[in-house]
């Protein structure tokens, strides 16, 4: 039993190994799933904007259109004008000009509005794709190194396990079963060492003598009264453990 209980020892540090090399790789992947969702914010952001340059270059060149449609107006309204016969008709010519101007006007206005507004828009867009670039790059260089890393650490693990489940196979089946329990209880943590004092190093609990006796002396099973844990206490001589 004295054996079956160091051997579980071991065993528990190779499966506190396991589980570190297990949540570096988590973290890596929690990282690479962040950088990627930051990526995809980014290009929805640039659709977005490029949309809406769209939409702008679209009024923008109706704009354009209506102030043409407004220079030719003015300039038939004013070749009209030369050939009025009458006062009347210079009166109402010159007002068909007047309103033709501020219509002219109003056009300008708006269009150099937009022109302004579609050149904003490209400088912003311009700035986006830029962020997203520098995203790509660093992502490209973080990629790769965390993709080695997890690699290596995928190939440890999977050495790893092959070394675990062999030790495994050492221990008796119902004591194994009672270590893998309390090691999902206890954090971790299923098999102590009793310290010089005599004390448990999980809980730091007073051990009764009777009980360090019985382990020390047979190796028998026992746990700590205190946390649950299985005792162990390294170093036991083999003669010790026969009597
Ligand atoms: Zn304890």
């Amino acid at each position: 039993m004295a054996n079956q209980l160091e051997t579980l020892f071991k065993l528990q540090g190779l499966d506190t190994l396991l589980l570190e090399k297990q949540k570096t790789i988590e973290k890596y992947e929690a990282e690479l799933a962040e950088r990627r969702q930051a990526i995809a914010a980014c290009d929805a952001r640039i659709e977005a904007l490029a949309a809406t340059r769209k939409e702008l270059v679209a009024q923008r060149a109706l704009a354009e259109r209506r102030l043409s449609d407004a220079m030719e107006l003015l300039k038939q309204r004013r070749q009209r004008l030369q050939k009025v016969r009458n006062e009347r008709e210079l009166r109402a010519g010159q007002e068909e000009i007047t309103s033709g101007q501020t219509e002219l006007s109003e056009v300008e206005t708006l269009a150099l509005e937009l022109m302004a507004k579609v050149e904003e828009m490209e400088s912003v867009i311009e700035v986006a794709r830029k962020e997203r670039a520098d995203l790509e790059s660093a992502d490209h260089r973080h990629v790769s190194d965390a993709a080695e890393r997890v690699q290596t650490l995928r190939r440890e693990l999977e050495s790893d396990r092959g070394t675990r489940d062999g030790m495994a196979e050492q221990v008796e089946a119902g004591l194994r079963k009672k270590y893998e329990l309390i090691l999902s209880r206890r954090s971790g943590l299923a098999v102590v060492e009793v310290d010089g004092a005599g004390c448990c190093v999980g809980c730091h609990v007073q051990i009764p003598p009777q009980t360090l006796i019985e382990v020390r002396k047979t190796g028998a099973v026992r746990v700590c009264p205190m946390c649950q844990r299985l005792l162990f206490i390294g170093g036991i001589e083999v003669d010790a453990v026969s009597l």
